[in-house]
Order: structure tokens, then C-alpha cells, then sequence
């Protein structure tokens, strides 16, 4: 309001606290990075799972086509012996001689590779003609088992896997390979056979790591389990073709990866099968997938639970900030509340005469919308003369005074000059490099109407008041009072009153010597004198006026006051003020005495006549005298002549 000298803003007051918004923002917000945060995580976590889910399955592809291109090479080594017998049978025949070649031929090849448990050529009504397994009974018939079955009932030439079968001679289980003997017109001859031991098997895949609960099988294409990793004898032979992998995969595929829950443990596991398919079996290869994941979700809910801290702890401080702009809001709120509601105008200036802030009851005061105290400079408000009164403030604030204030006239609109009282103080810190200045401003017109009625007042008071200013003896005043209480009293007593008129001589040229000034010390020094004449306490020196001074004295007849009257003259003779213009080159006083009891149609101011009258005797006696006046017969003779 007070500083500016270019014109200067009016903000609008904002009539709604901006903490809901701000709360409502900062809700958003934290709702807003919880979400992101948990978007990403989540993201992340899936993303991960796939990867690990893939990994794994990717492992399992791999080892399946390995031990798929193991049983392949396996068996095909058998096959190729009983490809050699078959031809050999049907070249040489089974005759005696013939089968003692073959048998020695068997007996090389058996031992030129562990993997063969044994060789057989059997006829075509079950028994054996030759074999590598020494002790075997020449009684024992194989015409009931499914690779003999099979080959008398196939014409075709493909190798026969059969299902798993246990040694008669140890007990080992073993895979059967054969192969058809035909006689030359087709018919059937009967079977070459090769056994390999599943042992070879179950050791090499146990070499492989798949896993706490992960599996490798190897199972012909109708569902009927050869060998297994890990190793249960029961699971040697079963059918598994129903439910689980074979109902879920399609096995005739070359290779492939197939999610399944396991006929055998009822849990889901994850496979990879490669066909070998020339001898229509299948290796299959899986992971459980709770194995799989186990690391991932250990992972996982690490992440979730520091996601889970980060979102409480980004809605704490949310939340704290929230309440931060609670506090903020409410007290902004109980100030606006007040600086509002206050009487004072409040307004917020900066060192750059900026004004910020300006509370309504400024326009109150000074009826001026904001629109036009917007518009307005320090200069069309406040009085030219009072202008200085507002810089020595400003002035006193930056020199370091803690709340200067001063007072000064207002223009307003419709009520002319008001009075106004500002205070002044700086704000606690800068805003953007910029002191603010809060100024208080009060209209105090009415205070100082009040104050200027006390001012009279005092003055009237001063008159009214007892003694004289100059002399500091009782003034005119005092003498009016006490002459007419002292008379009221002497006329209930009927005791005389006496008065003294006292008049310093030829004053004037006192004046005219020495200056006013000093005229005033000696009226001083006279007063003084003649107070200290009187020693009752009933008795009373008063300056009647200009040089002119009176003494009331109670109870005095005449003579006796004419006594103190002589008494008070010789004091100022004895003080010998000089005075060039006075006959004895002195101060002296003539003093008229004056004494009567008062009685009924008497007034005071005839015993005033009557010492004055003595005074002027006393004074054309030739000054520097005390003349008594016979009050009775000089009343009398006043009466008479008025
Ligand atoms: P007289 O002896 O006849 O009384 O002569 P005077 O000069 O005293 O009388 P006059 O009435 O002619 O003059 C009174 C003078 O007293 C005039 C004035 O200069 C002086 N006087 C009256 N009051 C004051 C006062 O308060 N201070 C001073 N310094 N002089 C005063
Ligand atoms: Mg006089
Ligand atoms: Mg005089």
C-alpha cells in the first residue's frame, strides 16, 4: 500500500484453501507411482517366469534329442548283429555246422559289445537254435512272448521292440530287439533276437542332473514305459499310454514340448520328447515344474516383498504430506481468518513496493475496491506532508528497528482525510531475493478526536487549575474561591476578614529597563517574597493580576494586617531588587489594607473596593507604603457616595 511508487498488483484473496487440491495431487501421485511401481514389478516377475519356464524347457529339448540319438545308436548296434544273423540264417541255413558258426559268430559279437546281454535265434516253433546265454535250458520255449507273436504275424522286415522283459537267466531286465527269420517262400522261420540290459540304460541317464523330481524315460510309441530315471522296478513294463504324456503329446510328432500332469505322481511336470522313429520308441525328458520355479518364486516374493515396503512407505510419506498440508491449510486458514476478520487492514508489501497481499478490511477503511486500490501508488493515498513519516519508518525498518510505526493522514473515498497509525515490520525471510514488509494499519481517527477533546480538555483543566503559572503563588482563580469561603465563614463566626491589595511601584518602567524577561523573574522573586510574609495556614497570596498581587487574611482586624502588609514591604526593601526606575532605585510594593466583618448585604467585593481604594491612597502617597482603610466608615461612606 504505503511504498510503491510503480503501480502495484491486488491479488484477488483465494477464498478456497488450496489443501484440498493439493491433497487430492499428492493422493494422485502416490497412487499414481504404487501403481507404475507395481506395473513394472509384476511385469518383471512374469517376464522372469517365462524365461525361467523357457530355460528349462530349452534344457529339456536338448537332452531329449541327445539320449534320443543314445537309444538310437544303442539299439541300432544291436540291430545290425541281428540284421547280420538274420542274413546269416538265411544263407547258411540252420544245420548243425551251420549253427556252430553262427553260435561262435553270436559269441564274438556278444563279447565285441557289453551292451549286449544276449543273442538268440529261435525257429519258428519257439525254440531256441542258438544263443550267447550259457545254461540256458533246451527246453525253454519262447513262443508265447510278444516279439515271437509279433514277428510270426508281421511279414514285414522292421526291427520289433518289445516290452521290457527279466532275464530267465539273472533276473536283470532287459529291452528285446528281434528281427523275422523267413524261409525262402516267406514263410515264417522264426526270430533272431537281441537283448540289451536296461542297466545301460538306467546308469547312463542317471548321469544327468534333472532336477530333485525330474524324470527320463524312454517308452515305446504305445505308452509302455521301457526304463525310467529315477528307478522304480514297477514303473519297468507299465503302460502309461493313458492320461498324462501320452494323452497330452502327440508322439508320433518327431520332437516336441508338452506341459502334462504325471500319471505316476500326479505333478505337473514339463517334457521334451524326441521320436526315435525307426525303432518307435520315445525319450522323454522333464522337469517338474514346482522344481523349475522354486528359485523364481524365492525371487519373487523377495521382489514383492520390497515392492510391498516401497508402496508403504511412498503412502506414508504421502500421507505425512498430506497432513503436512493439513497443518499448513488450517493455519493458513486461521490467519486468513484473521488478518480477514481483524479491524487492522493488514497488507503484505515488498522492498520493491509490490504489494501481495491486502486484507478486505483495507478497503473497509478506505473505500476503495480492490479493483481501484490495485490501480492506486503510495502518493494518491497518502497526505504529501505525511509522507516523510512513512519513509523514516521504512527508513527504520531496514536500518534493523523491529516494528517502527508512525502516524499519518489517509486519503479515502467519501469520508476525506482519515487518521491512520501504521506498524511495521519484515517479514522473517525473502521471498525470491525480495524483503517483504507486513505494515498494520489502523484507523485511528476517532482516537485522535478523542485525543485532541483530551488535549482541550487539559488545557481547560490547566485553566482551572489553582495556582499561577508564572509565579507559582495562588492564582486569580484560587484568590475568587478562597476570598468567598473565607468570607461565608467570617460572616457565620462574625470575625473580621482582611485583605491586602499589593502593587508593585512603577513596573512598567521596570519593563521598559530590564526587558519582560526579567520583569517576569522579579514578579517571581516578589511572589515569593510576599508568601513568605504570611505564617498562618489559613492565610492566602494570590497573583490578582499583572503586577497587581492580594493577600487574604482570616481573622484579622486592620491593625493586625497592617502589620504583616508592613511586614511584607520591608521584605522586598530588604531585598533591595534593583530598580533604576523607582524612587528609592528598588523594588518596592504599596499594599492597601483592608479588614471588615462581613455582615448581611455586604459582598466580597467590597472589601476588594475598599483595599484597593487603600492602595490607591498609597500609591498617590508616594508609593512604597502600607495605608489602612477604616473599613466601617469608608464602606459607609462608599454606600453613601454610590
Ligand atoms: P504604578 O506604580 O502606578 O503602579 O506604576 P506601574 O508602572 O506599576 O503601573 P501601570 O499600571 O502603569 O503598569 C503596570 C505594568 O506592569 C505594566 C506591565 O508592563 C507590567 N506588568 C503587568 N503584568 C506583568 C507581567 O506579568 N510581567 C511583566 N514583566 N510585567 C507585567
Ligand atoms: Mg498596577
Ligand atoms: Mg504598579
Amino acid at each position: 500500500m504505503t511504498t510503491t511508487t510503480t503501480p502495484t498488483t491486488f491479488p484477488s484473496n483465494r477464498a478456497v484453501s488450496p489443501g484440498i487440491s493439493l491433497k487430492l495431487g499428492i493422493a494422485l501421485f502416490v497412487g499414481f507411482v504404487c501403481l507404475c511401481l507395481s506395473a513394472v514389478s509384476v511385469e518383471q516377475i512374469f517376464e522372469t517366469r517365462l524365461k525361467v519356464l523357457h530355460e528349462a524347457l530349452r534344457e529339456t529339448q536338448n537332452l531329449a534329442r541327445s539320449l534320443a540319438l543314445h537309444a538310437d545308436g544303442t539299439i541300432s548296434t544291436a540291430d545290425a548283429v541281428l540284421i547280420g544273423l538274420r542274413d546269416r540264417v538265411a544263407t547258411d541255413g540252420t544245420g548243425a555246422k551251420a549253427l556252430d558258426q553262427l553260435k561262435m559268430q553270436m559269441r564274438v559279437q556278444a563279447e565285441a559289445d557289453p551292451s549286449l546281454h544276449g543273442l538268440f535265434v529261435i525257429d519258428e516253433n519257439g525254440r531256441w537254435l542258438a544263443n550267447t546265454s550259457a545254461g540256458t535250458s533246451p527246453d525253454v520255449n519262447y513262443a508265447d512272448r510278444d516279439f515271437f507273436i509279433h514277428a510270426r504275424d508281421h511279414l514285414d522286415n522292421a526291427p520289433f521292440i518289445g516290452a521290457p522283459v527279466r532275464s530267465r537267466t539273472d533276473g536283470s531286465w532287459l529291452l528285446t530287439i528281434s528281427r523275422r527269420l523267413s524261409h525262402p517262400d516267406g514263410s515264417f522261420a522264426g526270430v533272431v533276437l537281441a537283448s540289451i540290459s536296461m542297466d545301460l540304460f538306467q546308469q547312463f541317464y542317471g548321469r544327468f542332473d534333472v532336477g530333485p523330481h525330474g524324470s527320463i524315460a524312454l517308452a515305446n510309441d504305445d505308452g509302455v514305459l521301457i526304463v525310467r530315471h529315477p528307478y522304480e522296478e514297477a514303473n519297468i513294463g507299465l503302460d502309461i499310454s493313458h492320461g498324462g504324456f501320452f494323452s497330452t503329446a502327440n508322439v508320433m510328432d518327431q520332437a516336441g514340448s508338452v506341459e502334462f500332469k504325471s500319471v505316476l505322481d500326479r505333478e505337473v511336470r514339463m517334457a521334451s520328447f524326441e521320436r526315435v522313429k525307426r525303432y518307435h520308441v520315445v525319450v522323454v525328458v522333464t522337469h517338474q515344474k514346482d522344481d523349475v520355479l522354486a528359485a523364481w518364486r524365492g525371487r519373487s516374493q523377495a521382489a514383492l516383498t520390497l515392492l510391498c515396503l516401497v508402496i508403504v512407505l511412498v503412502t506414508a510419506l504421502g500421507y505425512h504430506l498430506c497432513s503436512q498440508v493439513d497443518e499448513r491449510s488450517k493455519a493458513e486458514a486461521q490467519y486468513r481468518l484473521l488478518a480477514e476478520n481483524a479491524s487492522d487492514a493488514i497488507i503484505c508489501v515488498n522492498s520493491e513496493g509490490e504489494r501481495s497481499y491486502v486484507s478486505p478490511s483495507f478497503s473497509a477503511m478506505t473505500g476503495w475496491t480492490p479493483a481501484e486500490l490495485a490501480g492506486m501508488r503510495r502518493h494518491d493515498m497518502v497526505f504529501t506532508d505525511d509522507q516523510a513519516a512513512i519513509d523514516d519508518v521504512l527508513g527504520g525498518l531496514d536500518a534493523g528497528d523491529a516494528s517502527p510505526t508512525c502516524r499519518y493522514r489517509h486519503f479515502t473515498k467519501g469520508r476525506g482525510l482519515i487518521w491512520v497509525e501504521m506498524r511495521a515490520r519484515a517479514a522473517a525471510a525473502k521471498r525470491d531475493g525480495v524483503l517483504d514488509y507486513i505494515l498494520n494499519i489502523r484507523d485511528i481517527s476517532t482516537q485522535k478526536l478523542a485525543e485532541e477533546e483530551l488535549a482541550e480538555a487539559n488545557a481547560e483543566l490547566s485553566a482551572m487549575t489553582l495556582s499561577d503559572a508564572l509565579t507559582g503563588i495562588s492564582n486569580r482563580r484560587n484568590f475568587d474561591q478562597t476570598l468567598r469561603r473565607e468570607w461565608r465563614r467570617a460572616m457565620r463566626n462574625a470575625r473580621p476578614l482582611a485583605l491586602l491589595m499589593i502593587d508593585a511601584d512603577h513596573f512598567k518602567a521596570y519593563n521598559d529597563r530590564y526587558g519582560h524577561v526579567l520583569g517576569d523573574e522579579c514578579l517571581k522573586l516578589i511572589a515569593q517574597l510576599l508568601a513568605a510574609g504570611v505564617r498562618r495556614a489559613g492565610d492566602v497570596v494570590a497573583r490578582y493580576g499583572g503586577e497587581e498581587f492580594a493577600a487574604i487574611l482570616p481573622d484579622l482586624t486592620a491593625e493586625k494586617a497592617a502589620i504583616v502588609a508592613e511586614r511584607m514591604r520591608m521584605s522586598l526593601v530588604e531585598a533591595a531588587i534593583a530598580h533604576d526606575g523607582n524612587t528609592d532605585g528598588i523594588v518596592t510594593v504599596s499594599i492597601g489594607v483592608a479588614s471588615l466583618v462581613p455582615g448581611r448585604g455586604l459582598e466580597p467585593r467590597e472589601l476588594i473596593a475598599l483595599a484597593d481604594e487603600a492602595l490607591y491612597r498609597a500609591k498617590e502617597d508616594g508609593r512604597n507604603r502600607v495605608v489602612v482603610v477604616e473599613p466601617i466608615r469608608e464602606v459607609r461612606t462608599m454606600l453613601a457616595a454610590g
